[in-house]
Formats: structure tokens, sequence, C-alpha cells
């Protein structure tokens, strides 16, 4: 009887570890995967409303001493969500000093999207979790270094050889569609 408990309780631990390890095998396959693939010509505008014109071209502006801004700063009110501007994988959830809370997502070719200054992030969002550009990653704040400034997004693009600028890859999304009953009428005249 002791036997079978303990011949039990190692099945339990080796099922336990194998899932643990099928999952990160998993993540790193789909990250591999986006290795092999180009990187994206065009991103989403990351917020809904905002349109390309509205950002104010922010790329290298001197930050401090000795620092540039690696990204792009993209206003709009407290607590407007941010939606991923490429498909992709979760990589990174977390704090830091600049950013403040911040989400990574790496996409094709390997890039590395940053995310930062978050109100908060999307209920549920986890590393690892395939994300589209149609998913909420995390809601407009100002933590970090943006404590005491307009509430907006910092928006970073990483490759393997550092920052690249956003602006240029990004366009609008277009304005959510407001799907209607088609009326009866204009199915008379299909074939
Ligand atoms: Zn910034």
């Amino acid at each position: 009887m002791r036997r079978i408990v303990k011949i039990l309780a190692v099945l339990a631990v080796a099922l336990f570890i194998l899932s643990l390890s099928r999952d990160t095998l998993l993540f790193y396959a789909r990250v591999a995967k986006l290795y092999t693939q180009e990187p994206d010509s065009k991103i989403a505008m990351p917020l809904q409303d905002v349109s390309k014109k509205a950002v104010a071209d922010t790329w290298h502006a001197p930050r401090g001493t000795g620092r540039l801004h690696e990204g792009q700063d993209i206003f709009a009110p407290r607590g407007t969500p941010i939606l991923s501007a490429t498909s992709g994988l979760v990589y990174r959830i977390g704090e830091n000093n600049l950013g403040g809370q911040t989400v990574s997502v790496i996409g094709s070719g390997g890039r590395v999207y940053y995310y930062a200054h978050l109100d908060s992030y999307a209920a549920g969002l986890e590393v690892g979790d395939r994300v589209s550009t149609r998913t909420v990653l995390g809601y407009v704040g100002t933590t970090g270094n943006a404590q005491g400034t307009p509430p907006h997004l910092h928006f970073g693009v990483y490759t393997l050889k550092g920052a690249i600028n956003p602006l240029p890859l990004l366009t609008d999304r277009p304005a959510p569609v407001l799907t209607k009953n088609k009326p009866k009428e204009s199915r008379a005249n299909e074939p």
C-alpha cells in the first residue's frame, strides 16, 4: 500500500514537471518560429482613436543627461485601452523605474514591442499569451518616470540591433465597423 502511494506521488511530481516544461517548450518553439518570420513592415496604432498625425515625433529627443528618447509617446486620457500593435506573444509583464508598469510583446522577426507607463494591466494577461492587434494589453497611465506628466503610452520597438523609430511603421486603425443586419430588399438583387 505504501509503495503504491509512493509511486503515485512520484507520478504526480513527474506529471507536474512534464506539464511545466511542455508549456515552456511550446513558448520557446513559438518564439523560435517568430524569429524565422519577416518583421512587420506596418503595425497598428496601439490606441484605437489616435491617428498617426497626432503623434509628435520625439524619437531620439534628448531626455536628461546623455539619454535619448527610444520610442514615441502617444497621449490619451488615463484608462484608454492599449491594443497590441502586432500579433505575437506576451514576452514580459513587469515594472521598472523608467517605464513603470510595462508589457513587452515579441512579434515577427523577433522584434520586441514595448508598452510603458501603464495605469494597469489587462485582466488575466500572462507571459506566453498569444496576442493579436485586437488584444488589450493594458490601460494608459503615468507610472514610472511619467508621473506628473499628462497620461500617455510610451511605445518602443526593439530589434536585435537595438531600438528603432516606431513612427514610420505605425498605421491608423480603421474606425470600428458598426454592423447592421442587411435589409432584406438588398438580398433580392443577389444572384
Ligand atoms: Zn516616452
